[in-house]
């Protein structure tokens, strides 16, 4: 009777040592397990080992983001970092490319963009930034020109309006530094965005335009919400999108003296940015 007793208080205690250490055990699993899923989105992208449960310097937890701690209307400063991939010709190519900034959403719909979400359930995204990705999940395919892919593809019906959009932290408006066939019919546009205390000129690319709306031309300047064409799929048969770039402009490039179209985007000139880190949220 007495052993008895004791091997259940024995069982007993061993639930309770089991509850315990399970009990103790989930909670420490919950932020590994919330950091792991936006990492597995990005198919574990850009290293980010040494931040893992931690907010980035000059902002704190708040719920499952990290908000800034102090008020400004300064944009965040994210730096070009170094990323290489396979050519399809196999060659090792090495570029640069701005990665998301921590702080920025990783989910796509939470941003604004020129046109209505396409797809069903108000998401806009078939085909993401990508350079930040390892070599093996970056974009190939048969028939494009190059691998990997420096914008978001926006599906949508053709013709469906293009209004311009202003970026974060944009001061004035946009100036249109190029209105012809590059990407399809494109839009470049030049942004100055005050960020890190400074300011900073992005070029934004629209391509693959059905037309440019009448009237815009190189020089012109864009207010945010004006018309600027029409979503189509020139330079992309029947694949009708709207792919939208952003890049940052180097520092010392003066874009006045940089020949329009496709100058303006060549890496010396300006470095691909992922556009999370400067699209208005909605
Ligand atoms: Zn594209």
């Amino acid at each position: 009777m007495k052993t008895a007793l004791g091997d259940r208080w024995l069982w007993i205690g061993l639930a309770a040592l089991a509850f315990l250490v399970l009990g103790a055990g989930s909670p420490a699993l919950v932020p590994a397990k919330a950091h792991a899923a936006p990492a597995a989105d990005e198919g574990g992208g850009a290293p980010r080992a040494l931040d893992e449960g931690v907010c980035p310097r000059g902002t704190a937890p708040d719920g499952d983001a990290c908000i800034h701690l102090t008020a400004s209307d300064d944009g965040p400063v994210a730096e070009a970092q170094s990323n290489s991939h396979r050519t399809r010709s196999g060659q090792w190519t090495t570029y640069e490319q701005i990665p998301r900034l921590p702080e920025r959403p990783a989910d796509y719909d939470l941003y604004r963009y020129p046109i209505p979400p396409g797809l069903a359930g108000g998401r806009y995204v078939v085909s993401g930034y990508d350079l930040d990705l390892p070599d093996a999940k970056q974009r190939r395919g048969a028939t494009l020109k190059h691998v990997g892919h420096g914008a978001v593809d926006l599906p949508q019906k053709k013709g469906t309006p293009v209004h311009m959009i202003a970026l974060d932290h944009q001061e004035g408006d946009a100036e249109v530094l190029f209105a012809g066939a590059l990407f399809g019919t494109t839009l470049l546009t030049r942004h100055t965005l005050r960020e890190g205390g400074r300011t900073r000129d992005y070029v934004l690319l629209l391509g693959h335009l059905d037309s440019i709306a009448p009237g815009i031309s190189a020089g012109t300047m864009i207010k945010e919400g004006q018309l600027v064409g029409a979503v189509g799929d020139t330079g992309s048969p029947s694949l009708v999108h709207l792919h939208l770039e952003v890049r940052r402009v180097r520092e010392g490039i003066d874009l006045a003296k940089v020949p329009a179209g496709s100058a303006m985007i060549a890496e010396a000139v300006t470095v691909v940015c992922d556009p999370r880190n400067v699209l208005p949220l909605r």
